[in-house]
């Protein structure tokens, strides 16, 4: 069933909820299994309601979520670190889960903001489907673009489980992808006070991540 159609300027129309059950029940035959067994037979509802959670980032808006800055620094010009913020995503080419913990670290100029924005910046990229890589430029950029802070450095360690239980099975393996802007770029001293300040285990290197 291969579909010549060009893909739409606009993103589709989401399809109903009956309609979504009836893949997921599809899926289950597709597995060797009977949909219609009795542990089966609530299994498509739970699967969308999951969804709906592993997903809820598209329904979010990081302009809105970060509009509520704080303005006074009030003399504050030591950089703000938050670490081990916990997500849940799901990498674009399997629909696996990645599961990992984001570092999001900045040096206010004139702006800070409430800690928790930081941790529901994270939440929202990662409830969608992802590239680590992506995820890790778009928390960094529109932390940069709302606060205009001296810099801003993420790092992203994340566990694909595209790769842990299946293909190479590497059960260990995490993936660590960064964006450094501004200070945290141009100066080695301020981006190594941020990694000493998250204690980032075996050091920074770069994922190369396809999956
Ligand atoms: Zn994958």
């Amino acid at each position: 069933m291969a579909r010549t159609k060009r893909k739409a300027a606009k993103p589709p129309k989401r399809p109903a909820r009956a309609e979504v059950e009836r893949a997921v029940r599809t899926l289950i035959q597709w597995t060797g299994d009977d949909p219609d067994r009795e542990g089966l037979l609530e299994t498509p509802a739970r699967v969308v309601r999951a969804y709906e959670q592993w997903f809820a980032g598209y329904a979010q808006d990081p302009n809105e979520l970060l509009e509520r800055t704080f303005e006074e620094v009030a003399g504050y010009d030591e950089m703000v670190v938050l670490r081990d913020v916990r997500f849940v995503s799901h990498c674009e080419h399997h629909m696996a889960p990645v599961i990992g913990r984001a570092h999001v670290g900045y040096l206010p100029r004139h702006r800070v903001i409430g800690i928790s924005k930081l941790a529901r910046l994270v939440q929202l990229y990662a409830r969608r489907l992802q590239i680590q890589e992506r995820m890790t430029a778009q928390i960094a950029d529109n932390l940069h673009r709302v606060l205009r802070p001296a810099g801003v450095a993420v790092v992203v360690e994340g566990t694909h489980g595209c790769m842990t239980t299946r293909g190479v099975n590497q059960a260990q393996a995490t993936m660590v992808t960064s964006r450094m802007l501004g200070v945290f770029r141009d100066h080695p001293e301020t981006r190594q006070e941020f990694l000493s300040a998250i204690d980032l285990r075996g050091g920074l290197r770069s994922g190369t991540g396809s999956c």
